[in-house]
């Protein structure tokens, strides 16, 4: 169904207004009636105009008169063309200055950009061989591609990051293909990784890495899946306004997809469904949740009631549970790789038992992916005496804390190390003790 935008006759106003500000002549042959300029009804990104001595025309010619026009007088009568090239038209641009016509196409430009900004938001989810392409595109022509062109189910679809991006912000955006290589190397008999995307036109606008803790083979869109079995890692978006928002309507569309169970009924103790008290609202834990879970509430509140367990669900009567953890760790096929990402969840790489987690743990075995160049930095953590980085194998711990090398020595008369701080060296033996031995 066909609506005329008025935040885009908005923008086309604006536009023609502000190059009207920068003394560029109009180009009096293109006397178009600027009160009807709308969006195309072919294409949301084309302005709709029709020319003043055509209204005339179809007055004398066929008896016709549009003041305001129809869907169907629109696309019968009216042009459409995009911005630039109206604004080409509307202008007259031979012989202005190279300012001007500088400050014209940058004009053009935001217009342009605000029109896309219109455009509905369509979600797509991936698989985890598109993350490399997806990750690479970037707008430095030199080092990187620019789109990317996916086969989704048959067709072929291309994708973009714009230059005004806060997706570029990423700091793995750009990174070469080869970083993002344990991503395609997910040990698929056990866990399966996907990445969501919300697409303008051909641009992507937000992203995420979504994380399943099951079998590739076994997910079945059809059948309900369990919220502990998803993670939605951090939500990158292309503008901070609307941030939550953008970032909200990914959360649901992941929800959608997978087909998550997320009315839960409470039981009790021993597992038995209480069928009086209220019902939990579970959702997939997303890295993001803070962010947006007013907004994720403020719309379960307003949401009609459901039937579930031939009972029907008020929707205020529900408590909701999400959290912004993963509840569960990634098998890889591999315990090296020659270049690792930049994770925002999954940032501890287990060389031992080949598994990508999100826990907090000191092991020797442990990479972290905390590094932007593509290299995996060792388990190092600070010395709680001296803060230099320190692996784990080169400190000892002192009542709880990491100690360095460095800041401990070994006290003979406790057979364990003390901190040097707390140690007092005698020059005739050449051993040390603990101060609180000593009668000093
Ligand atoms: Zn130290």
């Amino acid at each position: 169904m066909y609506k005329e935008n008025s935040e885009f006759k908005m923008i086309c106003k604006s536009m023609i207004l502000q190059i009207e500000e920068s003394k560029i002549l109009k180009n009096d042959k293109f006397n178009v009636c600027i009160d009807t300029i709308a969006n195309a009804v072919c294409n949301p990104l084309k302005i709709s105009y029709i020319k003043k001595d055509k209204i005339i025309k179809l007055i004398e010619h066929a008896g016709i008169v549009i003041s305001e026009p129809t869907t169907e007088q629109r696309n019968k009568y009216y042009n459409a063309c995009t911005l630039r090239k109206f604004a080409n038209n509307y202008f007259l641009t031979d012989g202005i200055s190279a300012e001007q016509l500088q400050e014209f196409n940058n004009i053009v430009t935001e217009a342009t950009a605000a029109a896309n900004l219109l455009l509905p938001k369509t979600f797509h989810v991936l698989d985890a061989e598109h993350i490399p392409q997806i990750y690479n595109l970037n707008q430095d022509k030199e080092k990187t591609h620019l789109a990317y062109e996916a086969k989704i189910k048959g067709s072929v679809k291309s994708f973009y990051i714009g230059e005004k991006s806060d997706i570029n912000a990423s700091c793995m955006q750009g990174k070469p293909l080869s970083y993002f290589e344990i991503y395609n190397d997910i040990n698929t008999d056990a866990s399966t990784l996907k990445i969501a995307i919300l697409t303008q036109g051909n641009e992507i606008v937000a992203r995420s890495l979504v994380w399943i803790d099951k079998p590739e083979a076994d997910i079945d869109r059809r059948k309900k899946m369990q919220p502990n079995e998803i993670f939605i890692d951090r939500i990158y978006t292309k503008t901070q306004d609307h941030r939550a928002e953008t970032q909200t309507q990914l959360f649901n569309e992941v929800h959608k997809y997978f087909n998550v169970n997320t009315i839960q009924p409470k039981t009790n103790d021993s597992g038995q469904i209480i069928t009086d008290a209220p019902t939990n609202i579970r959702f997939a834990n997303c890295f993001n949740w803070y962010d947006i879970k007013s907004k994720v509430t403020e719309e379960q509140k307003t949401r009609e009631p459901v039937k579930f367990l031939e009972r029907t669900v008020l929707m205020d009567n529900k408590e909701i549970f999400c959290s912004s953890s993963p509840l569960f760790d990634v098998e890889v096929n591999s315990d090296s790789y020659s270049y690792y990402p930049y994770a925002d969840t999954f940032h501890h790489f287990n060389t031992y038992n080949q598994t990508l987690s999100n826990d907090e743990c000191s092991d020797s075995d442990i990479l972290r992916l905390n590094n932007v160049s593509g290299e995996a930095s060792e388990n190092t953590r600070c010395c709680d005496e001296c803060g230099s980085e320190t692996h784990e194998d080169d400190a000892t711990y002192i009542d709880d804390d990491f100690v360095c090398g460095d800041c401990a020595v070994f006290c003979d008369d406790r057979d364990e190390s003390i901190r040097e701080s707390d140690a007092i060296y005698n020059n005739c033996t050449g051993i040390y003790h603990h101060r609180d031995d000593l009668d000093i």
